[in-house]
């Protein structure tokens, strides 16, 4: 046990709150700052709820840059980086390009492969501690692809390297695509399936997590900003919050999004933009899924949860605002009758669009681990599109590097220092 031990947690979406949770089992005092009311509206709430270990290549790879610049000018385009004069804009999208390369993706795809199983085994873990509270269901996640030039691609590409990794994938012709999801007409030229896949539905894991980290001891502060730090000597000695000074042995960085900004007066550069997504809620769809589904070319997810059918999708650096763009909701609810042709636009009607931001940092990867000019703040942020996925195994990470051990995944590749 590590009772003597205090750590604060600097923002309470999904990563802050798994963070908590494996830190107060270790035994540390945890005391979480979230500058809203109540978590309520962090990244996870309105994502997918994918818990992906298929998703071992990351954004930045072979094709993306070209992609990128097509894809530039389109506000309809699945990646849109919205083009604007701004430094941290021009040196993350350098930074990104000399990633997008055969010998990065190698590099990365086990990493990302660990976080991502490890995840998974601990969200097994976590709906028999509350009870199945986030309806946790491990069916796995078809890949669908409209044409076959995308099912010959995606077989070639994401299906073998995932099948190397040890990460199974079939692929699938229509039949069987259609065999495997009778929950709605499926019209498409194949999938690839993942079985390993699961999906969770987080606005009710974010409120279950929550319960039990309180049962807990862990201290909330909500309504509560970090605006800056004390630092002294290497050290963190207290973090400045707009609830006042707050005084701990261990201070970990969960902001998201938010993470540079977060940062400012420490001179630690974080390169990281704000992928903005969006997605839309069916309460009483008129056809229900048994797995969730990636409509490939458009990069639009699908995931049952519970009774509920959600649709999500699209990636947009505009820089940190929530404004919501209707043609980029529209390319959403477009692409699904080409591959669901039961549905239609009419299905959407009405239906108020939710945006989140997930922190995407230039390769594609985690920041993870401690800062080497503060040795007592860890950085825990930058998961961009795996979020959820690796919330649990980024918390258990994050609980062993504050009690001194060796990580129990290799952190080499995620320093927080390596864009310095
Ligand atoms: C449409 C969409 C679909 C997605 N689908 C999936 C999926 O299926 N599977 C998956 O794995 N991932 C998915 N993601 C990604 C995932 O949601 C994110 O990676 C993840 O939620 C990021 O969590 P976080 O805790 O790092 O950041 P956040 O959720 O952004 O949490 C950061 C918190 O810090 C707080 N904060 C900010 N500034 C301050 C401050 N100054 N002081 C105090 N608090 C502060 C914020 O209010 C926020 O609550 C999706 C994302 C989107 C947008």
């Amino acid at each position: 046990m590590n009772s003597q031990r205090s750590v604060v947690i600097c923002g309470g979406g999904i990563i802050g709150l798994c963070s908590a949770y494996y830190l107060a089992r270790a035994g540390f005092r945890v005391t979480v700052l979230e500058r809203k009311a109540d978590g309520a509206d962090s990244c996870a709430q309105g994502s997918a709820g994918y818990i992906s270990p298929s998703h071992v290549i990351p954004l930045a790879s072979p094709g993306m840059v070209w992609k990128g610049f097509k894809w530039m000018f389109s506000s309809r385009s699945p990646f849109y980086i919205q083009p604007r004069l701004d430094g941290e804009l021009l040196r993350w999208g350098w930074l990104f390009a000399r990633h997008c390369n055969q010998a990065h993706v190698r590099r990365a795809a086990p990493v990302l492969r660990d976080l991502c199983l490890v995840g998974r085994k601990l969200f097994v873990e976590l709906a028999d501690i509350t009870g199945d509270a986030f309806e946790l269901k491990t069916e796995g996640l078809m890949n669908l692809c409209k044409t076959q030039e995308a099912l010959d691609h995606e077989a070639g590409g994401l299906a073998a390297l995932a099948n190397e990794l040890g990460v199974e994938a079939r692929v699938l012709n229509a039949g069987q695509t259609s065999a495997l999801e009778p929950g709605t007409k499926i019209d498409v030229a194949g999938s690839v399936y993942f079985p390993i896949d699961a999906h969770l539905t987080p606005r009710k894991f974010m409120p279950a997590l929550t319960s039990l980290l309180k049962e807990m001891g862990v201290k909330f502060h909500w309504n509560t900003s970090v605006y800056g730090w004390h630092a002294e000597g290497g050290r963190i000695a207290a973090v400045h919050s707009t609830a006042g000074n707050i005084h701990a042995d261990e201070y970990v960085l969960t902001g998201g999004s938010w993470s540079p900004a977060m940062l400012e007066g420490l001179k630690i550069r974080l390169p990281m933009q704000a992928g903005k997504g969006y997605s839309l809620t069916l309460a009483q769809p008129r056809f229900q899924l048994t797995k969730s589904l990636l409509l490939k070319e458009r990069r639009v997810a699908v995931t049952p949860m519970g009774n509920q059918l959600r649709f999500g999708g699209t990636m947009e650096i505009s820089g940190i605002n929530e404004r919501i763009r209707p043609e980029r909701v529209q390319q959403i609810i477009d692409a699904v009758p080409h591959y669901l042709p039961e549905f239609n636009a009419q299905d959407f009607s009405g239906i108020e669009p939710w945006s989140g931001l997930r922190p995407v940092s230039p390769d594609g990867l985690p920041y993870l681990g401690r800062f080497r000019g503060h040795r007592n703040l860890t950085a825990a942020c930058g998961h961009a599109m795996l979020g959820v996925s690796m919330a649990p195994s980024t918390g258990q990470l994050v609980s062993e590097i504050l009690l001194g051990r060796k990580p129990s995944i290799d952190l080499a590749l995620l320093n927080p220092d390596r864009f310095a």
